[in-house]
């Protein structure tokens, strides 16, 4: 399952980041998820009550925070949000030389714990 792997790096990252921080139990973490990594929230919370259990994170509540997908443009710098609907040029110049800037990644951004 897709979303699995992506549930185990984030509760990893979550272990560590509460060792490094030394929580004894965590009850929140907020991670943002991309929306071009194809991760469906649903499952995401569905794998992460699974892959939690045994751990300091038990019983902690996954806030997820969708990132739109964006890309810079190569040929004249605009950023934009890449849609099917352009065949993913830029708006701007109709380039099809961009860079994906946002949107791929998957980040820990904060751990709530005591
Ligand atoms: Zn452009």
């Amino acid at each position: 399952m897709h979303e699995m792997s992506y549930v185990i790096r984030l509760v990893n990252k979550a272990l560590q980041a509460a060792e490094t921080e030394g929580l004894g139990s965590v009850f929140e973490i907020h991670a943002d998820i991309g929306k071009m990594t194809g991760v469906l929230p649903y499952y995401m919370q569905k794998y992460y009550k699974k892959a939690i259990e045994g751990t300091i994170l038990e019983n902690s509540r996954l806030i997820i925070n969708e990132v739109a997908v964006k890309a810079r443009c190569g040929s004249c710098s605009f950023e934009y949000e890449p849609d099917a609907a352009h065949d993913y040029l830029c708006p701007a110049c109709g380039s099809g030389n961009c860079r994906i800037i946002a949107g791929r990644e998957m980040t820990l951004t904060q751990i709530k714990g005591t």
